[in-house]
């Protein structure tokens, strides 16, 4: 009888890094700033992250790990298109909970006590409790249930990996926020408060940080390396679709390399961390599970957008 629903989780979250990722949009997506990030075990031990943002009101502490249960969405048939922000399926919580064991504990500022959740299958627990404003969501033991699952994980040396790269490009786009990754009690990427220059410096060194030009024109913001890097590698080319780091389709790659024209050798990509803003309704982050896809209504309009922006920061910052 568990099948189906498990199998459903399952395309939400297949892997840690699925959790990692839908826990610190929910976390941004609470207006936190302040995200702390703990891994164990590759995630499959347990992936915990902390926020100071709104917090779950105790009367809807009960549905957050419910399906489709989303606070992110008013109830009427084209909101989803209206959307701005990360999560609004209401599926993270309740796949983790299928997929795992899900603890929550969370305040929201005005409130006096706290609420925490265990969520586990379909076995639901809320209590009160105390504990400082924010969320701390904690999911352990991802697949135990699941032999067929787990014995196709990833070894946790290299999922842990992927996820310093995952927590390091929301590093790079949300650069006003505190972050800390902790992997086997370990700290990964630690950052303060600063500017996509500083996300750099906190991400790829103080070295990068130093050789990147700014870039600020028409919704899109961000930093670009000086065409003197010419180490940097593709892996190094960082987009965002309102505030949603996104797999870059290769025409905002091309618009970059455009925008730089004869001043960047042939094979040779620059770092590059741009964030764009399209209208709401311009956008569709619905195209796939993990939101990482996004269709563009307007691709070539943002390509060229890119292109010139990457071209100012060029023209006015002579090297
Ligand atoms: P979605 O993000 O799509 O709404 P989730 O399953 O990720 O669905 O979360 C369910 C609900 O739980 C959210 O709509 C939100 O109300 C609440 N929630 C989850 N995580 C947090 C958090 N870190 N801070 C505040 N509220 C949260
Ligand atoms: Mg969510």
């Amino acid at each position: 009888p568990h099948i189906a629903r498990l199998i459903a989780a399952g395309e939400v979250v297949s892997r840690p890094l699925d959790v990692v990722r839908e826990l610190i949009e929910n976390a941004l997506d609470a207006g936190a700033s302040r995200l702390e990030i703990e891994i164990e075990g590759g995630g499959l031990g347990l992936v915990r992250v902390r926020d100071n943002g709104a917090g779950i009101a105790a009367d809807g502490a009960a549905l957050a790990a419910v399906r489709h249960a989303t606070s992110k969405l008013e109830p009427d048939a084209d909101a989803v298109e209206r959307v701005t922000t990360l999560g609004f399926r209401g599926e993270a919580l309740w796949a983790a909970a299928q997929a795992g064991e899900l603890h929550l504990v969370s305040r929201p500022a005005a409130q006096v006590g706290a609420s925490e959740v265990q969520a586990q299958g379909e076995d639901v627990t809320v209590r009160r409790t105390s504990a400082p404003a924010g969320t701390t969501v904690t999911v352990r033991r991802l697949f135990a249930r699941l032999p067929a699952r787990l014995r196709t994980q990833a070894p946790a040396a290299a999922e842990a990996r992927e996820m310093t790269v995952l927590v390091g490009r929301y590093v790079l786009h949300h650069p006003g926020l505190h972050w800390r990754l902790t992997v086997d009690e370990e700290a990964r990427l630690t950052h303060a408060p600063s500017d996509h220059r500083g996300a750099v410096a906190s991400v790829y060194g103080p070295l990068n940080a130093n050789r990147v030009l700014r870039v600020q024109a028409d919704g899109i913001c961000g930093v670009i390396s000086g065409p003197e890097l010419t180490r940097a590698r593709r892996d190094r080319m960082h987009f965002s679709v309102n505030g949603r780091p996104i797999v870059a389709p290769p025409e905002l790659e091309k618009a970059v390399l455009e925008g730089y024209a004869e001043l960047l050798p042939a094979g040779v990509a620059p770092l590059t961390v741009l964030d764009i803003q399209v209208a709401p309704e311009d956008h569709n982050p619905n195209v796939h599970p993990a939101k990482q896809v996004v269709a563009l209504a307007d691709l070539a309009g943002v390509a060229a957008r890119v292109r010139s922006a990457v071209q100012t920061a060029l023209a006015t910052h002579p090297l």
